[in-house]
């Protein structure tokens, strides 16, 4: 799409996000002006060489923008502008979109989406992987497109105190400064689709942004003509409302499809990323029910809807009780043509009055195929769910696709470019291929060692400056703030432990033993430790590990050893899991479902020292890192917590600090850097978004 294309004739956006980048590219100088068109289209921020496209022109205003795009060619002034069309031009220009194949198409549902560090529509790892499959499929060329709520306020984003009590805030995305446009109908007016929530109409407006080849359609009923009530319903992701929540989801499953089909978008495949938008399926069935009895339309709607469940967490699996469903969705069933009991049947694995309505079994129910993240967490679905099916857990028809993670997103420049030299030209559209990795074998220890430093040394300028600003903003003593300034030592071995805080991940663990894990840090052999990550507003429980972690802080050594790091995002994960060598995951066993940091640091050469459990079981050979054990305790959790943190610091003591330590005649961490490499062959090809991509387009949407 060169600027001066006429825009396509189309009611999916399409046209108005062409509109949108040939007014920002208007107000730029001739050369420049691919980049307002390109600012439009998040691909920019994984092709090589597309962030410095913009960049360039002011690497200052660029970081104070947010490195959001649309802001900051808004906001150029007219001599920065003049100079960067008069300079070299650049390498490799972000390139324009081409419309993707309307024959058949995917429409992946999702309550969250990881794109953008200013688009703060994502809580985590749910969101990332979302965002990561839209970025994977659009490089593939799978004919996907996207379904998401636009939250007015985003997710929370964190402080502490010195207390190490958390505290949330919410700013307002400025939906003017960002890459997205609202979708006009053929007549050029807003298009706004409809539907009954709560007793009222409430109605909702779409938005578009485009990921690559992907647009992703975002609903939001923040509109002047809805009930006050109603704007709020999208108003921030996983309100602890339960009717704001369960009007979300209506929002998103019914609203979604009835925008889809507004936009002349009718999906050949419907895939629901989590029970969030279980409706879906059921507005498919509605519109395609004319003559057919409800079941016969269920059935064929379920023919076309691919189910991803993922977790095996209680608070995960949500479920409302009968009249909180009435209340919200008022008469829908009625007109699905169903008795109020035989709609909520539909959310009852065993059909049971006393059930609640759940959203997973819902999604399960009106799916012709469905899986869990990793062969394990398929295994604990099948179990899980068995008595939906009726038949033993072995027979259940769940099974797994593991999760990845999007290549071009995760490498770090400096190992993308290290690889780029020894794996040969375009090899990561051959990343799934294990041949391709083979080449890691001839990379030099001495060229592996110094992107591994210079990674971990990127690392220690971001949390020094990173964790300067939080002491300060925080209140804490001088003395405090000074140690983050120039304490943390590129040279030292590394942990990271970043992730949602929530009291199945045991962030516990770390500090279960204080003088063993003190003892850690002040070594002739030292370690340091970054922590980050949120815990949910209504999580008491986690947000009590944060204040006993915050309540060691002045014990000698961890003012300089180790940090927290507030406000957990894309980009703070980008640079932990580069920088980390050491990726700690300690879940309690069988709650995590996949897990995909751990991915993101093994592809950096990062070594994950992890509980079997999520992906790692099906991931390490025993020179890929390290492992503690994975096995299910019936028995008392805090035995069995107090047994893998002493687990832990056996491997860290016995093995991990003198292995990082040991060097060779050379100088270098030989042995260390034979796991690195191990790392990156295995995890590599197995675990990079493209063979999860391929796998659901060949067995899920049989495309
Ligand atoms: C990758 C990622 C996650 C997922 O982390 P896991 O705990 O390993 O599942 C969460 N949040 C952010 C910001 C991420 O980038």
């Amino acid at each position: 799409v060169s600027p001066s294309a006429p825009a396509p004739a189309s009611t999916d956006g399409t046209a108005d996000i062409h509109a949108a980048g040939a007014a920002l590219a208007e107000r730029l100088p001739g050369p420049l002006q691919a980049l307002g068109h390109a600012a439009y289209d998040l691909r920019w921020s994984w092709q090589q060489g597309g962030e410095d496209a913009f960049r360039r022109l002011d690497p200052d205003r660029w970081a104070a923008a947010g490195r959001n795009p649309v802001r900051f060619l808004r906001d150029l002034p007219p001599d920065v502008l003049e100079r960067g069309a008069a300079g070299a031009p650049v390498r490799t220009a972000p390139g324009p979109t081409e419309p993707a194949a309307l024959d058949t198409r995917v429409a992946f549902f999702c309550a969250e989406f990881a794109l953008h560090a200013a688009l703060r529509l994502y809580s985590g790892g749910l969101g990332v992987l979302a965002g990561d499959i839209c970025k994977e499929a659009s490089d593939l060329g799978v004919p996907l497109l996207a379904v998401g709520l636009l939250y007015r306020q985003g997710f929370f984003q964190q402080r502490l105190d010195v207390w190490g009590r958390q505290h949330e805030y919410w700013v307002p995305l400025d939906t003017a400064s960002l890459p997205l446009v609202r979708v006009r109908d053929a007549d050029g007016d807003a298009l706004v689709v409809t539907l009954e929530l709560r007793g009222r109409t409430v109605a909702a407006a779409v938005w578009r942004t485009d990921v690559g080849r992907v647009p992703l359609y975002l609903l939001d009923t923040d509109l002047p003509d809805n009930h006050p009530i109603d704007r709020w319903i999208t108003a921030r992701l996983y309100v602890s409302d339960r009717s704001t929540r369960l009007a979300q989801y209506g929002v998103l499953g019914i609203g979604g499809m009835r925008a889809l089909r507004a936009m002349g978008l009718e999906p050949d495949v419907v895939h629901l990323n989590e029970g969030h938008a279980a409706l879906a399926p059921l507005e498919m069935t509605r519109a395609g029910q004319r003559d057919v009895p409800f079941s016969a339309a269920l059935r064929a709607a379920g023919e076309r809807t691919v189910f991803t469940t993922h977790t095996p967490v209680p608070a995960g699996n949500e479920t409302y009780k009968p009249e909180e469903v009435r209340s919200v969705l008022g008469d829908y069933p009625a007109q699905l043509g169903l008795e109020p009991e035989a709609f909520l049947d539909l959310g009852r694995a065993r059909r049971r009055r006393s059930e609640p309505f759940g959203m997973t079994v819902l999604g399960l129910r009106a799916s012709g195929w469905a899986n869990g993240v990793s062969a394990r967490h398929g295994a604990v679905a099948r179990r899980m769910w068995k008595g939906l099916y009726g038949v033993p857990a072995a027979r259940v028809p769940i099974r797994h696709v593991t999760n990845g993670v999007h290549l071009p997103t995760w490498l770090r420049p400096p190992l993308r470019e290290l690889l780029d030299g020894y794996l040969g030209a375009g090899w990561t559209a051959r990343a799934a291929e294990p041949d391709t990795w083979a080449a890691v074998e001839r990379i030099p220890d001495a060229e592996l060692w110094a992107v591994r430093c210079r990674l971990r040394a990127d690392l220690v300028t971001y949390v020094r400056d990173r964790s300067v600003r939080d002491r300060l903003g925080r209140g804490e003593p001088d003395a405090y703030v000074a140690a983050a300034a120039d304490s943390f030592d590129p040279g030292v071995l590394t942990l990271g432990f970043a992730r949602r805080v929530a009291t199945y991940k045991r962030l516990r663990l770390l500090t279960l033993d204080p003088p063993r894990a003190l003892a850690m840090l002040e070594g002739a052999r030292p370690v340091q430790l970054l922590v980050a990550g949120k815990a949910h507003p209504a999580d008491e429980e986690a947000k009590g590990v944060l204040q006993h972690l915050f309540g060691l802080k002045n014990a000698p050594h961890v003012a300089n050893r180790v940090a927290f790091l507030e406000d957990y995002d894309l980009d703070m994960a980008a640079v932990l899991t580069g920088g980390c060598d050491i990726w700690v995951n300690l879940p309690r066993p069988p709650l995590e479902a996949s897990g995909t940091s751990g991915m993101k640091s093994a592809l950096n050469g990062g070594l994950n020292l992890s509980v079997l459990d999520g992906w790692w079981p099906e991931a390490y050979d025993g020179e890929n890192g390290w492992a503690l054990p994975g096995d299910v305790d019936e028995g008392d959790p805090a035995q069995q917590d107090a047994r893998d943190a002493a687990a832990f610091y056996a491997l860290m003591e016995n093995e991990i600090v003198p292995l990082y330590y040991e060097r060779d005649a050379a100088g270098l961490p030989s042995r260390w850097l034979r796991r690195v490499r191990r790392a990156l062959q295995t995890v590599g090809p197995a675990f990079a978004a493209t063979r999860m991509v391929t796998t659901y387009r060949d067995e899920g949407y049989r495309l």
